[in-house]
């Protein structure tokens, strides 16, 4: 399969990359590490004119991990995050989703603004990104907002994104004390594989040992786009975090679930599997809550 013809621009900057895509809108379309939009090209779903590659501007690689915030360029690679010990220490849900995605090769070119940029339902930065509740800064050429990842994706492959705007930074807050996460996906193989399902968990104690005063469950693969299972959050708040209720909190979370049969698996197996990962995820977030 040979790939459409294009239009390519390599910007140094974001201001210059702005510029580029002020000028030309819905006909340009931002490229990273190319492994997911390449291939859309190549299977003839996206024929963009242009391609404005941001793979070479210096601030967009940047890993800024202070004591109340990490700061992610969007063209930092799977591989970097997967291994960073300074992001593993306080947000290991997302070293725990790089290390899941797809294989060395595919890491060492991914990056993770393009995994939100996908916005595949089974994507595996998504679900502990939003678990922590982070939120990415989009740029254009006449000024910056910043959206929620609740609030971004659309569904299949769409976002928030304006055609004119570049996503120039992920901002996730530190965790507070007493707080800990835990993200796990379900594929039929280790790797280069789509999840079946996956799920993050977050829990913040009010104090060591419990009660819960906060928590965010994201599951993937069971909607058009990553899902908050609320039913599951609000039994945990006020509770006394143990296997019991991280259970009832699982069932709870099918509730909250509406996966499609597919050929990776029937819709009740994936609800199945909401279940236990709910139930896994939480679990591990407990367990590092505990230590925190
Ligand atoms: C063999 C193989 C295995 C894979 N396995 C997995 C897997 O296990 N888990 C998984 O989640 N994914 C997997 N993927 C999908 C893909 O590798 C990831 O989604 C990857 O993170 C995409 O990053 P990228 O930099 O290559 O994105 P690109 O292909 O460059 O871009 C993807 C989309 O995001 C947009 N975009 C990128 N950066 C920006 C930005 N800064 N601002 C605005 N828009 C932007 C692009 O316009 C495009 O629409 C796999 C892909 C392959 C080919």
């Amino acid at each position: 399969m040979l790939l459409p013809k294009f239009d390519f621009d390599e910007p140094a900057t974001v201001s210059e990359a702005c510029e580029i895509l002020a000028e030309f809108g819905a006909k340009a379309k931002v490229i990273a590490g190319g492994t997911d939009l390449t291939v859309n090209m190549k299977k003839k779903l996206l024929s963009p004119e242009r391609l404005v590659s941001i793979a070479r501007v210096p601030e967009l690689q940047r890993v800024d991990a202070s004591s109340t915030m990490l700061k992610l360029g969007p063209c930092v690679t799977i591989a970097n995050i997967a291994e960073s010990g300074e992001i593993g220490k306080r947000w290991g849900a997302i070293c725990a989703g790089a290390k899941a995605l797809g294989s060395p090769l595919v890491r060492n070119r991914a990056t993770v603004g393009g995994n939100l940029g996908s916005a595949r339902p089974a994507g595996d930065m998504p679900p502990s990104l939003m678990a922590y509740g982070a939120r990415v800064v989009l740029t254009k050429k006449s000024g910056q907002r910043v959206v929620f990842l609740d609030n971004f994706f659309r569904g299949p492959g769409l976002t928030e994104i304006a055609p004119e705007e570049i996503m120039t930074e992920i901002q996730v807050d530190a965790p507070p004390p007493h707080a800990g996460a835990g993200y796990i996906n379900l594929g039929l193989r280790s790797s280069c594989d789509c999840n079946i399902v996956n799920v993050a968990s977050y829990l913040v104690l009010e104090g060591p040992g419990g009660p819960i005063k906060e928590a965010r469950i994201v599951m993937g693969c069971v909607g058009p786009t990553q899902r908050r299972a609320v039913s599951a959050e609000k039994a945990l708040i006020g509770k006394k975090p143990c296997e019991a209720l991280f259970t009832r909190a699982g069932e709870a979370a099918m509730t909250d679930s509406t996966p499609i049969d597919d050929f990776r698996g029937s819709a009740a197996y994936k609800k199945e599997m909401v279940k236990v990962l709910t139930r896994r995820t939480l679990a591990a977030a407990f367990e590092e809550a505990l230590k925190s």
